[in-house]
């Protein structure tokens, strides 16, 4: 299957950060994966018109599960893909833990996301505390089982093994971790999904660089990564796009 690789800015960038997109498009011309940026939403709109002519496309870190209405602050799956952004990244941990979204909401902003026409890349993992008490495959399966709307199929989801303790801190499961969680995920798609299930590209992300991405990358069911920190520089970005082959 074609590898995906996504790049997670967080709350990063500033306009002048566009130098990295245009950076990225010069260094990965000739990759042989999908690529996708996500950026602020302030940076969305710049970016999407950066990467025009360009195997690069632009994602969002979010979106609301409504259209439109009274929702201050929040932005719509249809304003996302008004500008041009492709895919949103849904129940990231960071948004579970500190904006209180639990499966349900991040199944209704999954709903608008395909309501939108845009591809949701939807997040489960385990904590540590979890992983300790030898749930991690429970729970990820429970975030799995609720996360995921009706009407999902590989051509508009695509899930991002994230486990919690393994973002931003440097540390990485063993790679018999990483293929035990992807397994299961893939057997819970086939049993969803049918057939289509075995098309639906699985990330992982959790401090993936350049140095690891290859032997991430060569993990059975590893489709792709989510990639936060070293999204942000284009050549170490760059280095990992390189190895997804
Ligand atoms: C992320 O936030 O999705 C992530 C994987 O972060 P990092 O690569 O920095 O661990």
């Amino acid at each position: 299957m074609r590898k995906l690789v996504a790049g997670n800015w967080k709350m990063n960038g500033l306009v002048s950060s566009q130098a990295e997109i245009e950076a990225l498009k010069g260094l990965t011309g000739s990759a042989t994966c999908d690529i996708v940026v996500c950026p602020p939403f302030t940076l969305i709109d710049r970016a999407v018109e950066r990467v025009k002519d360009s195997n690069l496309v632009i994602g969002a870190q979010d979106c609301h599960a409504q259209q439109s209405g009274a929702h201050t602050g929040d932005v719509s799956a249809e304003m996302l893909a008004d500008i041009g952004a492709r895919y949103v990244i849904l129940g990231h941990s960071e948004r579970r833990v500190s904006h209180g979204e639990d499966d349900e909401i991040v199944r209704a902003k999954a709903v608008a996301a395909h309501r939108g026409g845009l591809i949701a890349i939807v997040c489960v993992g385990e904590t540590r505390h979890e992983r300790d008490e030898g749930r991690a495959i429970e729970v990820v399966g429970e975030q799995l089982r609720e996360s995921v709307p009706e009407g999902a199929t590989s051509a508009n989801l695509v899930i991002a093994y994230e486990p919690v303790w393994a973002i931003g801190t440097g540390l990485v499961p063993t790679n018999e971790q990483i293929e035990e969680v992807h397994a299961a995920i893939r057997q819970m798609l086939e049993e969803r999904l049918g057939s289509d299930g075995n098309s639906v590209r699985i990330l992982y992300g959790g401090s993936v660089k350049s140095s690891n991405a290859e032997a991430i990358f060569g993990l059975r069911n590893v489709d792709g990564a989510l990639v936060g920190g070293a999204s942000l520089k284009a050549s170490e970005f760059a280095g990992i796009i390189s190895a997804a082959v």
